[in-house]
C-alpha cells in the first residue's frame, strides 16, 4: 500500500523503517533541507535521554547496537549545589542501570540513514505540507521551486508539536484540543572537552525557579540546557547571573557569552487532542510522536514515547491486516491514555527537577525507595524505573504505583501497630 509520512524526524524515520518492513510504500516528506548535508541547526542539537521504551523499539529493528554505539550511559543524576557540593543520586536500585545520552542530530541522522534505504521509500526535503483535504485526498506542499500538489490516500503525521497534519484535524467538528504553554523557556549552552565533570550523570543545577542540565557527549563536551521563565531570558548581564547562580559550571563555559546571546529560546509546550486521526471519503489520516501528544522535557520521554507509538501502530496493523482507518482507530484507543498520563508526570517531574531534587527529604525518600526496591525485589519498584527502565504503559505504571503504596501504608501501619503493642506489653511488665 502507498503511505504518506509527514516529517522525517526522529518518529517519522523510525515509523517509516516499520512501514517499509511491512511491505508498504512510504513516501516520507521532511520541510528541512536534508540534515545529513546542511547540518544540525545552531542551538538546536539538543541531547536525548533515550531509555528502555525506545530502545526496545529500535531493537525490534536491529537498531539498538548501532543508536547506542553513538551514546553515553548516566546511570544517575548528579545534583549541583549553589556552593559546589555534589551528590550522586542513581537511578535504579541496584545503581546499574542507566538511560543513554546521544547527540538529536546524529540519532535522526542515523534513523533517517535506515528509512532512506529500505526498499519502497522515497524521501522528499524541502516540502512543507500546507494543506491536506481527507475528503479529496489532496495533499499541498510548500518547496523552494514554488507549490507542489500530491495525492495520497493514508497520511500520517509525524510532523512534531507544532503538526500541520493536526492543524488539520483541529479545524473538524467534535475535536478536543487544548495546548499548555508553560511559561519557561529553554536555551542549549555548551561546557567543551576537558571540563573534569563525570561522564556517566545527567547533571542537574537544581535552583527552584530555573534549573540547567547538561547531558555527556562522546567528544568529552556537555549539551546544557538551561530553563527559566520566558520573562528572565532577556538579562543583560548573562555572566554576572551565572557567575552567582551557577559558579561551578559558570568557570567551565568560556564561550558562555556567545552562545547565549547566538542560541534561540525554545518554548514548551502540551497538546492534548482527540481524536487523533480521520477517515475522510479521500484519504484516511493519523497523528504519531509529537504531533499526536507533545509533552515537556522533564521526564525524558517524549521521543522514547513517539518510538513506542511506532511499536503499537504495528501492532494494530498486525490485529487489523493494515486496514490503517481501523488501526489508527485501535491505535487511539489503546495509546491516547498512556501519552496524557506521561503528559502530567513530565510536568510534574518538572517541580521535582528543578526544586526538590536539591532537598535532604528528596534524597532520604529515594534511599528509602531503593531500599524498598532491594528489599522487595520486583515487587516494589519506583515509578522512574517502571517509566524508564521497563515498557509497562505509563497508565499501567500509575496503577502500580498506586498499589504499592497502599501495600507500603498497609505494612507500615502494621509495624507502628505491632510496635504499639509491644510498648503497652513493656511497660506492664
Ligand atoms: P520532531 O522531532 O519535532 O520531528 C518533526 C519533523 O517534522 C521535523 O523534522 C520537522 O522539520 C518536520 N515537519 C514539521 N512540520 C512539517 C510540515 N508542515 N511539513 C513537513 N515536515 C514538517 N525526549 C526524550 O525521549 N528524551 C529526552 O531526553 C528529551 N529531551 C528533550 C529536551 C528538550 C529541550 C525538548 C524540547 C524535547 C526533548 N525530548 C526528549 C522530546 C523529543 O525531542 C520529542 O518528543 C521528539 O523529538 C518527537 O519526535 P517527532 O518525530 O514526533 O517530532
Amino acid at each position: 500500500m502507498e503511505v504518506t509520512v509527514v516529517g522525517a524526524g526522529l518518529v517519522g524515520c523510525l515509523l517509516t523503517c516499520y512501514l517499509a518492513r511491512r511491505g508498504h510504500e512510504v513516501t516520507l516528506y521532511e520541510r528541512r533541507p536534508d540534515p545529513r548535508e546542511a547540518g544540525a541547526e545552531r542551538g538546536r542539537s539538543i541531547n536525548l535521554a533515550i531509555s528502555e521504551r525506545g530502545l526496545d523499539a529500535l531493537r525490534r529493528l536491529g537498531l539498538e547496537e548501532r543508536v547506542l554505539s553513538a551514546a553515553l550511559p548516566m546511570s544517575g543524576r548528579m545534583m549541583h549545589a549553589q556552593d559546589g557540593e555534589l551528590t550522586f543520586q542513581p537511578y535504579s536500585a541496584d545503581g546499574r542501570r542507566s538511560i543513554n545520552s546521544i547527540s538529536r542530530g546524529d540519532l535522526n541522522r542515523l534513523l533517517l540513514d535506515e528509512a532512506a534505504a529500505q526498499p519502497g521509500v522515497t524521501v522528499r526535503f524541502g516540502h512543507r505540507l500546507t494543506s491536506m483535504d481527507e475528503q479529496t485526498g489532496r495533499l499541498e506542499f510548500d518547496t523552494p521551486s514554488g507549490s507542489v500538489v500530491e495525492k495520497a490516500s493514508v497520511v500520517l503525521g509525524a510532523d512534531g508539536a507544532f503538526s500541520a497534519v493536526r492543524a488539520r484535524l483541529r479545524n473538524l467538528p467534535g475535536v478536543d484540543y487544548s495546548q499548555e504553554y508553560l511559561d519557561y523557556g529553554y536555551k542549549e549552552l555548551t561546557i567543551p572537552p576537558g571540563s573534569g565533570l563525570s561522564q556517566g550523570a545527567l547533571h542537574i543545577w537544581p535552583r527552584g525557579s530555573s534549573m540547567m542540565i547538561a547531558l555527556p557527549n562522546p567528544d568529552g563536551s556537555f549539551t546544557c540546557t538551561l530553563f527559566w521563565p520566558l520573562a528572565d531570558f532577556g538579562i543583560h548581564d548573562i555572566s554576572g547571573h551565572f557567575a552567582s547562580v551557577y559558579p561551578d559550571a559558570f568557570a567551565l563555559m568560556p564561550d558562555l557569552s556567545a552562545d547565549y546571546a547566538a542560541n534561540p529560546v525554545g518554548r514548551l509546550v502540551t497538546v492534548r487532542c482527540s481524536p487523533w486521526h480521520v477517515a475522510g471519503a479521500g484519504l484516511v489520516a493519523g497523528l504519531v510522536g509529537d504531533a499526536a501528544h507533545a509533552i515537556v522535557p522533564f521526564y525524558g520521554q517524549g521521543a522514547n514515547c513517539g518510538f513506542e507509538d511506532c511499536v503499537e501502530l504495528d501492532r494494530c496493523l498486525d490485529a487489523t491486516g493494515d486496514d490503517f482507518g481501523a488501526a489508527l482507530a485501535l491505535f487511539e484507543s489503546r495509546r491516547k491514555v498512556n501519552a496524557d498520563t506521561i503528559a502530567s508526570l513530565a510536568l510534574d517531574n518538572f517541580v521535582e527537577m528543578r526544586d526538590k531534587v536539591a532537598s535532604r527529604m528528596f534524597l532520604a525518600q529515594k534511599r528509602v525507595e531503593h531500599a524498598l526496591e532491594r528489599v522487595l525485589p520486583g515487587r516494589y519498584v519506583s515509578r522512574y524505573e517502571l517509566v524508564s527502565f521497563s515498557t509497562v504503559p505509563y497508565a499501567e505504571v500509575e496503577r502500580r504505583i498506586a498499589h504499592q503504596r497502599r501495600l507500603v501504608a498497609a505494612g507500615a501501619l502494621t509495624l507502628a501497630a505491632g510496635a504499639a503493642v509491644a510498648l503497652r506489653l513493656l511497660r506492664r511488665r
